[in-house]
């Protein structure tokens, strides 16, 4: 039987920088009494709590502490030793790598006319240091969900994004997550990387993981998950997740 259940968290868990439904926190807590549950996503150490651990239904201690955030993509990790959460490692970029990658961005959003600065909301940002990664959110972080799903559903203009991006500054990577989303990291910094460790820090091997993503296609910020070989279920939205989940919880009889 597989001993970790890893997960994507946008589109994935919940509806993109949305918190999970009570269904999907119900299916985890379950889950946690039989697996390892390793969240892996672009966003800052705040958003797993305000999406994800703060919905569980009082999960305990013992629940928690098989509980891994896998933050940045795996690039800070993060457990629960019984009163709090702790960070067990961290891999930030420098000053000047974010400096660059910054403008790397900006110049491409801005030459291909997808710089929506004048659609921002008071205090939001395009462009977000997140430590080990750099994120381009086209509209913001505070956008409206449906305004975010109708801006690129076709991944076209993240896409060209990319390509003028490689362009300008090749020495880094991008990937396209979220619904609005560009991460900017240094090579081999992306899911893999997070896996690698996951791998290290839990003491497992690669075919004790299931993981969960939407974005398992070429060029995806899943993907890189893919090409390690470890076993994959592609799913559209959470609640494919949660039809999987149950599944598996009807297999082990609970
Ligand atoms: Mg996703």
């Amino acid at each position: 039987m597989k001993k970790v259940l890893a997960f994507d968290v946008d589109q994935t868990l919940n509806i993109a920088k949305t918190p999970i439904t009570d269904e999907i926190a119900d299916l985890l807590v379950k889950c946690l009494d039989h697996f390892e549950i390793c969240p892996i996503s672009g966003q800052k150490f705040d958003q797993f709590l305000i999406q994800i651990v703060d919905r569980l239904p009082n999960p305990t201690a013992e629940q928690l502490s098989h509980l891994h955030l896998f933050v940045a993509q795996g690039t800070q990790y993060y457990r629960h030793n019984g009163q709090d959460w702790g960070q067990v490692y961290n891999y930030p970029l420098t000053d000047e790598q974010v400096a660059k990658i910054t403008a790397t961005i900006e110049q491409a959003a801005r030459e291909l006319g997808y710089w929506e600065a004048d659609k921002l909301k008071p205090g939001d940002e395009i462009i977000e240091n997140r430590l080990s990664q750099v994120t381009f959110s086209a509209l913001g972080q505070k956008a409206g969900t449906e305004e975010k799903y109708a801006w690129d559903p076709d991944h076209k203009k993240r896409e060209a994004i990319v390509v003028r991006c490689r362009e300008l500054s090749p020495e880094f990577d991008y990937e396209i997550g979220g619904t609005t989303s560009i991460n900017a990291i240094t090579p081999g910094m992306n899911k893999a990387f997070g896996m690698t460790h996951l791998l290290e820090e839990l003491h497992v091997n690669k075919e004790d993981i299931l993981y969960f993503g939407d974005m398992t296609q070429p060029g995806g910020n899943d993907y890189p998950v893919v090409q390690m070989g470890i076993d994959t279920i592609t799913v559209r939205t959470h609640e494919d997740t949660a039809y999987a989940l149950k599944g598996i919880l009807g297999v082990i009889g609970k």
